[in-house]
């Protein structure tokens, strides 16, 4: 069945509270959705959010790269030529991972459908269920203890704890955090902000205090291998490469140096599922375990995430906090939140029926 068309739509949801991390604050999730559809009438569905400060994209860009270059290469092609397609769309324009990833969600929704089967069986995934950490803003430590308080009573057991925003503060903020949740895994986002040397430092003491980091996610600048490498070689806590991995390429350069010791994978950096895929093939002829992540996204591409996760056993962590960080979900069908607990329907392809209150921009 061939592609005859495309929409695109400007999907809006309000957060619990302001999203912040050492790069930006949000207080809403606004994506753009790119709908496909076949002569017999399926519909299927991405969905890209603009996160300038990681991959240098926004609603602008995202718009222009998939109305311009990404969707027209896809119309006119059979639904079921998947390697056409994401080949297609690989070629259409350079970068724009987050406008490819969500071509790529769509195309992998429809392909599914095809097959009558939900994406996690198509990528040969067994089980249908997750459980996914939340993460807390950085923020000053009473605050962050109050919104580490609050997600305890919504049932997470473990938390991804932003931190980087004025160094100094952090060791403050992650005893605020502990003495909050003293049970709770505690993971770390630096999401850039420290050097090596000051990230070693952080982190030793971070452990001498009794704090139990699990890991920490990107410590150094992404561009920074060998700072990364400095860490993974001397801090007590584990290190995981986060702004560091977009690429296959790039992750299979992290595995060889051996500059972390875990990676994170997200459909929105690598530009979707296919390139997914690949890391988390590399990285588990590797042996090195992958979390799945999301940028601030709701439903319909962590969604796709969620397929991806429950299809390869190498992805052990769950960040898929994204539709929990909404306080409204207007995707019908997908991925079903339910605190941390995260389960896939058996309906083909992503299982996504509908989107209230989506804006089209045609
Ligand atoms: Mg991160």
């Amino acid at each position: 069945m061939k592609i005859t068309g495309f929409r695109l739509g400007l999907l809006s949801a309000p957060l619990r509270v302001p999203f912040r991390t050492a790069l930006r604050e949000v207080s809403r999730v606004e994506d753009i959705v790119v709908e496909l559809y076949t002569a017999d009438g399926a519909v299927g569905r991405g969905e890209a959010p603009p996160t300038a400060a990681v991959t240098g994209e926004t609603l602008g860009s995202i718009e222009a790269a998939l109305r311009g270059h990404i969707c027209p290469s896809l119309v006119g092609r059979e639904a079921d030529g998947m390697e056409e397609l994401l080949s297609a769309i690989s070629r259409s324009i350079v970068g724009n991972t987050s406008a490819k990833a969500a071509a790529e969600i769509a195309v992998w929704d429809l392909y599914a459908q095809q097959y009558g089967l939900p994406l996690y069986k198509l990528l040969g995934g067994g089980k249908s269920g997750l459980e996914t950490d939340l993460t807390i803003s950085v923020n000053d430590p009473e605050t962050m203890a109050r919104d580490t308080a609050d997600a305890l009573s919504r049932g997470y057991d473990t938390l991804k704890i932003k931190v980087g925003e004025n160094p100094a503060l952090d060791l403050d903020r992650l005893r605020a955090v502990r003495a909050a949740a003293p049970e709770a895994v505690i993971r770390i986002d630096a999401n850039q902000a420290w050097t090596s040397r000051q990230a070693v430092r952080l982190l030793e003491e971070m452990q001498a205090q009794g704090l139990r980091i699990e890991l920490v996610e990107q410590p150094v600048k992404g561009k920074d291998l060998d700072g990364l490498q400095f860490v993974t070689t001397h801090s007590p806590v584990p290190v995981m490469a986060d702004e560091s991995v977009f690429s296959p390429q790039d992750a299979m350069t992290i595995l060889q140096r051996h500059a972390a010791d875990y990676i994170n994978i997200k459909l929105m950096k690598c530009g979707g599922l296919s390139n997914a895929l690949r890391i988390a093939s590399a990285a588990e002829v590797c042996g090195v375990e992958c979390m799945i992540g999301c940028m601030l996204e709701a439903k319909v591409s962590v969604t796709a995430a969620v397929h991806l996760a429950c299809a390869r056993g190498i992805i052990t962590r769950v960040d898929l906090d994204g539709p929990a960080l909404c306080s409204a979900d207007p995707v019908a069908g997908g991925a079903v939140f339910s605190g941390r607990h995260i389960s896939l329907s058996d309906e083909p392809g992503l299982g996504i029926t509908g989107i209230s209150g989506m804006r089209y921009l045609d």
